[in-house]
């Protein structure tokens, strides 16, 4: 079941979905706002329709990767009675608000709606690492699952139709914490005349790899600092990279992490003494 799938939005990433279920052998119909942008996936064997309504109309299940919440409502606002007794899956990203609140309207119609987060990039669509994050009814999603499953694993988080959103959105920011991490520490290196590329190689990196698990396993919301630590250490060395980043010229902005951190240990540190 589920053999035929109709994407909504062909932008980078419904392009990469399109020609991940193509090449795992599913029947693939796509639309996209501005026609002309199925590029190959026709010649791959997508059939491109110039309605939202036929695409709907082609498969047994309707995906949608649009830009944001507001391009899904009205792209769908007009045909949402059409998605009575059918199955949407809404790949597009939003807030967990939206997503609830998607959820609720899209019941109203009788639609069968799986909210979900994609954590992939379109390059990654489909690749080993990729997975898609998934909320709604768990028989919903156990249904669908097989037939998206080439575009990455399928993870259920929860019945809440939110939580793909929010799995998701915190996900992000972890990552962007890292991002921005990385973009200061080869600013600095940059800024006092190192070598970024081995740097990046023979120091950051594996760095990062000998932290990542130790920071994540770490992750609390309590704001105390392991016994093993001493906070006053901790801010000490602290001060001693806003010092070196304050010495190379890099801004300080960008040392926002840095600075969320030397405050818990100040905090830590005031509370103990
Ligand atoms: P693009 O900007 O490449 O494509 C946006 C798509 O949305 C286009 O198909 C565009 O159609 C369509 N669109 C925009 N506004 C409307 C509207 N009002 N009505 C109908 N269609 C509209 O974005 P991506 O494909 O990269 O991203 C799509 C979704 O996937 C986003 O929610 C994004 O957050 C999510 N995502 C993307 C990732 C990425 O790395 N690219 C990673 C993970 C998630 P048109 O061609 O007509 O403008």
């Amino acid at each position: 079941q589920h053999e035929r799938i109709s994407i909504l939005g062909l932008g980078a990433m419904g392009r990469a979905l399109a020609g991940a279920l193509l090449a795992a052998g599913r029947e693939v119909t796509v639309w996209n706002r501005t026609p002309g942008k199925a590029g190959d996936l026709v010649a791959r064997g997508a059939r491109e329709v110039s309605s939202v309504e036929g695409a709907i109309d082609a498969s047994d299940l309707t995906v949608a990767c649009l830009l944001d919440d507001a391009s899904v409502r009205e792209t769908l606002a007009p045909v949402v009675q059409k998605l009575a007794d059918r199955t949407l899956v809404n790949l597009t990203s939003g807030s967990v608000r939206q997503a609830r609140e998607l959820d609720r309207w899209l019941k109203e119609y009788g639609v069968r709606f799986l909210a979900g987060g994609i954590m992939a990039v379109p390059p990654t669509v489909g690749t080993e690492g990729a997975f898609i994050l998934y909320s709604g009814a768990r028989d919903l999603f156990d249904r669908v699952a097989p037939a998206l499953s080439p575009l990455g694993r399928p993870h259920w988080v929860g019945e809440d139709p939110g939580f793909a959103a929010l799995y998701d959105m915190a996900a992000l920011s972890g990552m962007y914490g890292i991002g921005a991490g990385v973009d200061h520490a080869v600013r600095m290196l940059h800024a006092e005349g190192g070598d970024v590329e081995t740097f990046k190689r023979e120091v950051l990196r594996p760095w990062l790899e000998q932290m990542l698990p130790i920071f994540v396993a770490g992750a609390d919301v309590s704001d105390t600092v392991p016994d093993e630590y001493n906070p006053e250490m901790q801010a000490v060395g602290l001060e001693n990279i806003l010092a070196a980043s304050g010495e190379a010229g890099v801004p300080a902005d960008l040392a926002g992490h840095l600075r969320a951190s030397l405050w818990r240990m100040r905090r830590a540190v005031a509370t103990a003494g």
